[in-house]
């Protein structure tokens, strides 16, 4: 059997050292991972997708911030990119729990082997799913992250971990008649908090901000 990857082979593009909305209602550090395999049109954060990108944060920085800040910070978030691409992300959920804080995950559900390994660790997961079924590549450019996704919310919800499921609306693929679709399909699987998101379209790649430019002329049928 191989030795399971040690969290200080994370690859770290950012730590946020105190946020109150990363985690609702908590008190939290951030830790952003390197990564991402999807393209989603809206993403603010284009410069954390590529997996070949170096980190620029030791997993230790993350330790030492841990260690001073006991009784200030509730817990720690891991968010990217796409925090469950990193096969360290386990292990040093393991040792945020240790050291005696709380753990909250933010995904896209792209990997649920990783997810599954994940989710003993969380409180909490904010999971992202993105449309109905039949659009998901249109707004993520791979088309198999619908099932994924849907798997991932199986496993969610079946482990009873504190889930909330977040929908960014991307407007120049979604119609409001899509939106229901999703949120109803949501409720059938058991999800008892959907958050709905607006696309902000600061920081997304300049082609973005052109189809949203164009949408407000041609709104979607
Ligand atoms: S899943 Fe998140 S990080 Fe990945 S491309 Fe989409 S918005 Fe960006």
């Amino acid at each position: 059997m191989r030795d399971p990857v040690r969290a200080d082979a994370l690859h770290i593009a950012g730590l946020t050292r105190l946020s109150s909305c990363d985690w609702p209602g908590k008190l939290v550090a951030t830790v952003f991972l390197q990564g991402c395999p999807l393209a989603c049109g809206y993403c603010h954060n284009p410069s954390l997708l590529d997996p070949r990108t170096a980190g620029v944060i030791q997993w230790e920085v993350v330790r030492e911030l841990l260690a001073r800040r006991r009784g200030m910070l509730d817990g720690v978030v891991f968010s990217g990119g796409e925090p469950t691409r990193q096969a360290g992300l386990a292990a040093a959920m393991r040792e945020v729990r240790d050291l005696g804080f709380q753990v909250g995950l933010h995904t896209a559900g792209t990997y649920p082997h990783r997810f599954a390994e994940a989710l003993p660790f969380c409180d909490w997961v904010g999971l992202d799913i993105k449309a109905p079924q039949r659009l998901y590549g249109a707004i993520t450019g791979v088309q198999s992250s619908a099932s994924t996704a849907a798997a991932c919310l199986r496993l969610a919800l079946d482990s009873k971990v504190e889930l909330q499921v977040r929908t960014t609306v991307d407007p120049t693929v979604l119609t409001p008649g899509d939106v229901a679709e999703l949120t109803a399909w949501l409720l059938a699987e058991g999800v008892h908090e959907h958050m709905l998101q607006e696309v902000r379209a600061e920081g997304t790649r300049p082609e973005y901000v052109e189809r949203l430019m164009a949408l407000a002329e041609h709104p979607l049928p």
